[in-house]
């Protein structure tokens, strides 16, 4: 079963008066499992993609399935348990809370989950920190930490909720050249392990090459998908 699949997916946009067309009939197939690269231009529609995927937005047009379930005709309380349950986002400036520790910032989300009990959510804490290679650092905060700890940080706690699918926008655009390459294989050996789908918009040709599967759009059209792995 694919794990998001659109069909003939439009969005627009309104500024002011005028209608801008980020993305214009995708169809789609991502299958669970995957280490996928968007790549296009800046303004090409890649954000609006992501922003679909992870149910912040909704098409103008056409159906989005994520993990079997149409998106549309959801209530916002359903797409925001939806998205609870399966996405788990990595931003380019990272997004941390600048007062919280590293360890406070990857268990903030499990809070939200009345199922998990607070041992289960110290146990994911100290176990996603330590996957990411920062339990010596689990009492910095954010200010303490270079970008690529950072980034690790984000990383810890997108896995903490046990997502299926992690989006990831421009991951490695704020680190230099060679942590973001760790920062790459860091992702793709969880994506090994842990079977995680990851989804990611990039301009870097190092990340796109590492892609099992590589989407290009334009002008928020879908100019190729090749499966290259
Ligand atoms: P990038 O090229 O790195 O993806 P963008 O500047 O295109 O960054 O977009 C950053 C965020 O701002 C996106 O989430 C997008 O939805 C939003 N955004 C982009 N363009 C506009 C716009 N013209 N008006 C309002 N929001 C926008
Ligand atoms: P990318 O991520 O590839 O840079 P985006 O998805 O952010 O591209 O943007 C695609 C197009 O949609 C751009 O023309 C952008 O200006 C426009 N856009 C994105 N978000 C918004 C928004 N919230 N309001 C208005 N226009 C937007």
């Amino acid at each position: 079963m694919s794990i998001v699949r659109f069909v003939n997916v439009s969005k627009e946009y309104m500024l002011g008066e005028q209608k801008v067309r980020a993305l214009k009939d995708i169809n789609l197939e991502i299958e669970e499992g995957v280490f996928l690269a968007i790549a296009g231009p800046s303004g090409s529609g890649k954000s609006t993609i992501l922003n679909l995927i992870g149910c912040i937005d909704t098409p103008s047009s056409g159906n989005i399935y994520i993990n079997g379930q149409d998106v549309s005709g959801k209530t916002p309380d359903e797409l925001s348990d939806l998205r609870a349950r399966t996405i788990g986002f990595i931003f380019q400036t990272f997004n941390l809370f600048p007062v919280l520790s590293a360890e406070e910032n990857v268990e903030y989300p499990l809070l939200q989950f009345k199922d998990i009990s607070t041992k289960e959510r110290r146990e994911r804490t100290v176990k996603f920190l330590d996957i990411v290679g920062l339990a010596k650092f689990a009492h910095h905060r954010p200010n303490q930490l270079s970008g690529g700890q950072r980034q690790r940080v984000a990383i810890a706690r997108a896995l903490a909720t046990h997502p299926k699918i992690i989006l990831a926008d421009e991951p490695t655009a704020n680190l230099d050249h060679k942590t973001g390459e760790g920062i790459l294989q860091l992702m793709k050996e969880i994506n090994r392990r842990e079977q995680t789908t990851f989804i990611f918009s990039t301009h870097d040709a190092r990340v796109m090459a590492m892609a099992d599967q590589l989407i290009h759009i334009e002008d928020g059209e879908l100019i190729a998908s090749e499966i290259t792995k």
